[in-house]
This record gives C-alpha cells, structure tokens and sequence, in this order.
C-alpha cells in the first residue's frame, strides 16, 4: 500500500513550511525527532536547497560547557544519516534526496505518547489499565484504546453541539491542544478555524521548557511576544529563528511541534479569523465559574460533562421560569396610554421589557 506519509523522491512541496511540516510528522510517526541541517538561499532570496535530519545526526561537540544546564540529559547523538535533501523547482521545493534508514533504535509508541502530554485517562479509566495489564495486555496498547474512547466522546459532543446548533458550524473554535480534541474537531467540524488558548499553551511552556524559566530567563517572556507581539509573519518567523537561537532550543521537540501548529496561535495569523478579539477558552471559563469549584484544570471528562449538565440545566430553568412568567404577568405599564410600550410589552420578557421602560 502506497503510504503518502512517508517521503520519496521527487515529491513537491509548495513551500518550505510544508516540507518542514511534513519532516516533522514524518517523524512523528515513525519515531525520530527532528531538526533542519541547512537552508541556502539564492540571490532573489528563496530557497534554493535545504536539507532536513533526524536529531542524532552529528555528534556533539563535547566542549560545550553550558550544555548541562540548558539540556540536562545524557549524549543523544549518534551521526544518524536519515535525511531529506530538497532543492528548488520552479518556486517549490522537490526531494532529490532520501535516506530512510536510521542507525539507532526508533522509540515510535513510546514517544508518541511521551508527546501527547495530554491524554485525559480518569482514575477509573486508570483502574482499567491496571485490569488490562494484570491481564497481559500491553499498557502501550491499553493507552491507545483509552485514548481512542477519549476521541471518540469528544466525536460525539462535536456531533451534539451541532445537532444543537442546527448544523451550523462555528467560525472559530479554542481548545487546550488535546490531541484527541483537535483529531475530533478537524473530522467532525472540518469548516471551523481552530485555535488553541494561549492560557493552556503558557502552562505547556512551563511544562516543556520550565528549565529556561527560572530566575531572570526571558524566555517566556520572548515566547509570549511570539504570540502576541508580531503583526506580520515575517516579523514571526525571525522572532521565532531568534528565540531558537538564543536560547539553544532548535531541538526542542515541543517548540518544533509549536512551529507546525503556528496558525492555531500566533497573532500574525490568527489576526485573519473572527474571533472578537478572545485568544482563550475565556468564556467557558467564565462559565465554568458559575459553579463553585468549577475552575478544577484536573477535573476528569465525566465529571466535566456532569457540572456542565448541571450549568446548561440551571440556564434551561431559568429560561422557562422567564417564559412562564411572560406568559402569566402582565407587566404594569409606566404609561398605560402609550401602544409602543403596550407593543413592546407584548415582545419582550419581563426583565427585558422593565430594562427597556426604565431606559
Ligand atoms: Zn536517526
């Protein structure tokens, strides 16, 4: 079977971000982190030839000395040859050169879930995995059905929303980059921009790169500019060569995953989609507040949908006890007279009609 994932030669890429991309969910799937070896420019400025490798390609230079602070882990690099050489053709980039083969064991599961920092598994989802592993079954393979279960409800509550909705998709949708939420989203809701909440993307910054934010580390706060600070995309694309660079973080396999998804965050071109300005799951948030304790970032899919029952079914109440109300009172008019207020009388709810004879 032919697997359109996997490079070959000759394929054309329309620009250099796509290639990259590609590279980069290469590796995702077949277990290799990633980095760009070089990038050479012609005299009008585009691409002329660049070539991408896995991250064990080279060796490492051992007189780094601040190496172990920044990267605290052990030797990584083993000169893997694995590569993808591409040259310009016509203003797109072609692959002229292809090496599969790696010289060093793939971690492709475990990686994978090493990535997927996300994965909402509940205590008694917990508790299954322990029953499927006393029971010999892999806990890789345990993990991947939870996982699928996990994406499969998120299906179904994308496929509710719309039911909701009569059919109609919303414009622009944040999540907190749940892997599963976002497979979900793009398969049922295929119309809908997808952003992904800058709040949660600071706390996975923390997470990934919390070593580079102690003390007087700018990171965060170059990180953030990224997101914020830059109104065109070239503008971007040095702000984020420059942040690499400084920082030593071109391997980052978080940062490099980041880069992929930069439409989902960055203002350069999230600035295109309607969003009324909102960056975050901020109205859910406030929702969710409606409910004392509500604010739990722990709280598991079932108790989530529980409390979020509970919200929907106190607005439901409230709605109907406003209708029966409209239909039982007649409200007192301050000019019984007038037959605007008397019309209007007839529109509105109570509450609202007292707002508007009051204005
Ligand atoms: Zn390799």
């Amino acid at each position: 079977m032919e697997e359109d994932w996997k490079p070959k030669v000759d394929m054309i890429f329309d620009s250099f971000e796509d290639a990259w991309k590609f590279w980069v969910d290469y590796g995702g799937k077949v277990g290799f982190g990633v980095r760009k070896q070089y990038t050479h420019h012609n005299k009008s400025g585009s691409i002329a030839t660049c070539r991408f490798v896995c991250c064990k390609e080279g060796l490492r230079k051992p007189d780094k000395r601040d190496y172990k602070t920044i990267n605290a882990r052990p030797e990584t690099k083993t000169g893997c040859k694995a590569r993808l050489g591409l040259k310009n053709l016509c203003g797109k980039l072609i692959v002229h050169d292809f090496i599969e083969e790696h010289n060093h064991i793939l971690h492709l599961q475990e990686t994978t879930h090493m990535l997927s920092s996300q994965r909402k598994v509940s205590e008694v989802q917990c508790h299954q995995i322990d029953v499927a592993d006393d029971a010999g079954l892999q806990q890789r393979k345990t993990f991947d059905l939870m996982s699928k279960q996990v994406g499969d409800s998120f299906k179904w509550l994308f496929e509710k929303f719309l039911e909701a909705h009569k059919q109609k998709t919303p414009q622009t949708v944040f999540t907190n980059q749940d892997q599963a939420m976002m497979k979900a989203l793009a398969e049922v809701m295929p119309g809908a921009y997808h952003g992904l909440c800058t709040w949660h993307l600071m706390q996975n910054g923390i997470k990934y790169l919390g070593n580079l934010m102690k003390g007087k580390s700018h990171f965060l706060t170059d990180f953030q500019k990224c997101m914020y600070g830059y109104e065109d995309e070239e503008k971007f694309e040095e702000g984020w060569r420059t942040l690499l660079a400084k920082f030593d973080v071109e391997e980052n396999a978080w940062l490099q995953r980041m880069y992929t998804m930069k439409e989902k965050w960055a203002y350069c071109h999230m600035k295109k989609t309607f969003s009324l300005g909102m960056r975050s799951t901020q109205i859910s948030e406030s929702v969710n507040a409606e409910i004392k304790g509500f604010t739990n970032v722990n709280l598991d899919i079932i108790k989530f949908f529980k409390r979020f029952e509970d919200v929907g079914e106190e607005k439901r109440y409230n709605e109907l006890k406003c209708e029966y109300e409209a239909r039982q009172k007649i409200p007192k008019l301050k000019n019984i007279y007038s037959n605007i207020l008397k019309q209007v009388s007839e529109l509105y709810t109570p509450t609202i009609f007292d707002i508007f004879q009051k204005g």
